[in-house]
């Protein structure tokens, strides 16, 4: 991998601009956010964000996975100025209007299930999965829920009951939704379980589930639904086992338990498929997606086999979800993916993990590789054959390319996430390797 030339930014960051808007931003918001680093963005361009101090970065962040076709792509503008001409609201719970049903029929289209799918539209992803235990419970008359450790689900109190990412995020808010029981997510290079008789982790996963979660703890009748995110995200973009989803749809199958799949981050093409569970070749009952599906317009959305809709009128709603100029930038940001993005991301996304398999050769603070399309992690650890994670290192690495003119963000203990918008070319993202291969380079000469 060829070295950066010259750091891109013209002001050690954060630069004056910054600095003041950060201040001012210290006294009027909460503090609860957990901010990353001192990025001040003025606008942004494709795979590039400029800051307030006239600062270049490319951006392999997205914000958290959300900008999926690039900042401010022209046609997801065009169609949000054209929708903004003709209304901005009217309120989907009591209304009509077209933008909606258009994008719910082309919803239903890509819905990773065979039964139609109908959508309960929402304006975030926590929404998104409120909705969805809503309607589990409805549908099945069941209470419980199984979830994942490592999962990140949202933070309103429902979605926060499944949300077993960083203790922080939980501390203060007890107690919250009864009825849930989390479980090691199948990964395959931190297991917590043992293999048993099984050549594959994530069938002992589901073995465990059935032999020690059904049988001791949850009768399988009152369990409504099982939640995952087919590709950990907050959490450390971990990727399952070949074995796990088979494994689970059997036994979802054989109780009638609901499989939810949260494609918050991972769905609509950024894996290189329009859903991460189609890697795994199973179906879910019911999806939750959000982030990316209107390239950074609010919008989220419960997608269910139509046969589940059983709640009538009045059982949930909605005030802004399914905002017209946020369908709008959905149904472009969708036409943009299907037209071209996704396939760019299957390729940028084989291409990226080929380079830093390379790289992991020379370096070994790069324990584990992985991902689907473009949604790769790296985990970094302090030595390869213990795997004790290298928090701190993380950060500063972060930290180190951020400086350099790379935006990137952690997830789980020690990963690092590579999230750049699907529409990224070869170029853009030589360079990018480049800064985070220095940085890598910096972070180890520490250890
Ligand atoms: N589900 C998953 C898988 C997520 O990654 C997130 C956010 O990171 C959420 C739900 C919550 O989405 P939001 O922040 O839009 O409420």
């Amino acid at each position: 991998m060829s070295s950066v030339k010259a750091p891109t930014t013209k002001y050690a960051v954060p630069g004056p601009k910054a600095q003041s808007i950060m201040a001012r931003d210290k006294v009027v918001m909460s503090p609860s956010l957990p901010r990353s680093y001192s990025l001040v963005i003025d606008h942004g361009k494709g795979a590039e964000v400029w800051d307030v101090d006239g600062n270049r970065y490319i951006d392999f962040m997205t914000g958290i996975a959300v900008a999926s076709t690039g900042h401010s792509h022209p046609s997801v503008v065009k169609a949000i100025q054209e929708q903004a001409e003709k209304f901005l609201h009217i309120c989907a719970a009591d209304f009509y209007y077209q933008a909606v049903v258009d994008l719910a029929e082309k919803l239903d289209e890509i819905a990773p299930f065979k039964e139609d799918a109908q959508t309960f539209f929402t304006n975030s992803g926590a929404e998104a999965v409120e909705a969805a235990i809503k309607l589990a419970r409805y549908s099945t008359g069941r209470q419980h829920f199984i979830a994942f450790f490592g999962a990140f689900h949202g933070r309103t109190l429902g979605a926060l009951s499944l949300t077993a990412s960083k203790y922080v995020q939980k501390e203060g808010f007890f107690p919250l939704m009864p009825g849930v029981t989390h479980v090691p997510y199948p990964d395959p290079y931190r297991p917590l379980l043992n293999m048993g008789n099984h050549k594959d982790y994530g069938e002992a996963v589901v073995q465990y589930i059935e032999d020690v979660v059904l049988h001791r703890k949850v009768p399988a009748d009152d369990l409504a639904a099982i939640v995952i995110e087919p590709i950990l995200g907050e959490g450390g973009y971990v990727v399952p086992t070949d074995g796990f989803f088979p494994a689970l749809r059997a036994l979802c199958d054989k109780y009638g338990i609901l499989l939810i799949a949260d494609e918050v981050q991972s769905g609509v093409g950024r894996t290189g498929k329009w859903w991460g569970i189609q890697h795994f070749g199973v179906e879910p009952d019911i999806v939750t997606v959000a982030k990316g599906i209107a390239s950074g317009m609010p919008l989220g959305a419960l997608i269910a086999r139509k046969s589940l809709m059983t709640w009538g009128p009045g059982s949930h709603g909605s005030t802004f979800g399914g905002n017209p100029v946020s369908c709008a930038a959905a149904l472009a940001t969708l036409k943009l993916i299907e037209e071209g993005y996704m396939e760019n991301a299957a390729r940028m996304g084989d291409h990226i993990m080929t380079i830093l398999r390379q790289m992991q050769a020379s370096h070994p603070i790069m324990g584990d590789v992985r991902g689907k399309g473009l949604m790769i992690g790296i985990e970094l650890v302090k030595d390869p054959n213990t795997r004790e994670p290298a928090n701190a290192e993380r950060d500063a690495l972060v930290l180190h390319a951020f400086e350099r003119g790379l935006l990137l963000l952690g997830a789980g203990e020690s990963t690092v996430r590579l999230m750049p918008p699907l529409m990224v070319d070869p170029t853009t993202t030589e360079e990018a390797l480049g800064i985070l291969e220095d940085s890598i380079s910096a972070i180890e000469a520490t250890l």
